[in-house]
């Protein structure tokens, strides 16, 4: 069941500016890491297959970075949510590993990345009703060529409906602390990359297990492009079951476009 935390406005503000500001700290970081290591180098420095066909524009970029800042407010609102939850004891994060043992713990990032993907593929799919789509998912999909600063840019009420399943899950399903770590880490780093404008993965990986199981900026840029196609998050399980899978996996001949 349920338990609301403790109510302290004070306490809620100050842990939400600061969750927002290392939230902001961390996408600027990391996004602009990528943006400068594929765009800002010299293109025979950047081992990666590039995707994009134009160079970025500022307009696009400055729409990503405001929309991914407005976002991060969100965020950290989940955070909050989730951090008071936990304060109050009405959570199922955990810190001691024997509580559950070592293969709940391999076990659980698994089970929290399916449960995720679900939720995402299920709930993107539905944002791309004709009804629903102008309203809440046009801010995202206006990056026809995304890039790494399109990891967050999503419209307020896209981002609230995102930021609602990792505070569902957390009084839910027991994670370990260090793994709900990992998880953050994981979803931060694939929401930039996939959208990066460059595939990272060699091609040998993306026609081997990794490829044809694991999201990339690849599978992912097709959905930018075409729409119809490749709901998902981290893994093609729903959208092969779903039949909404669509990538050419690279040739080898395909080689030697790479920049
Ligand atoms: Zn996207
Ligand atoms: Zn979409």
């Amino acid at each position: 069941m349920i338990e609301f935390p403790p109510f302290s406005l004070a306490s809620l503000v100050l842990t939400e500016l600061v969750l927002t500001f290392f939230i902001v700290l961390r996408y600027l970081l990391l996004a602009g890491f990528f943006y400068w290591a594929l765009w800002k180098r010299p293109a025979e420095k950047v081992h990666a297959r590039r995707l994009a066909k134009n160079e970025p524009s500022k307009k696009i970029m400055r729409h990503e970075i405001y929309w991914s800042v407005v976002s991060s407010f969100i965020y950290a609102a989940s955070g909050v949510w989730v951090i008071e939850a936990w304060r109050s004891g009405g959570t199922q994060i955990y810190f001691d590993v024997s509580e559950y043992g070592v293969i709940y713990l391999l076990l659980s990032l698994p089970i929290y990345m399916f449960l995720h993907d679900t939720y995402f593929y299920w709930t993107h799919r539905a944002m791309h009703h004709p009804k629903i789509f102008p309203v809440m998912h046009k801010v995202h999909h206006e990056s026809r060529q995304p890039t790494p600063w399109a990891g967050f840019s999503f419209h307020p009420t896209e981002a609230v409906v995102g930021a609602l399943i990792l505070p569902v899950l957390v009084y839910t399903i027991p994670i370990h602390v260090g793994v709900l770590i990992v998880m953050l880490v994981v979803m931060t780093v694939t929401g930039i990359t996939n959208h990066a404008g460059y595939e990272l993965f060699p091609d040998s990986w993306m026609r081997g297990f990794v490829g044809r199981h694991w999201i990339s900026a690849t599978h992912h840029n097709v959905h930018h492009l075409k729409y119809k196609t490749n709901y998902a998050l981290y893994f093609r399980f729903w959208d092969r079951v779903m039949d909404t899978d669509e990538m050419d996996v690279p040739s080898d001949a395909a080689r030697t476009d790479t920049v």
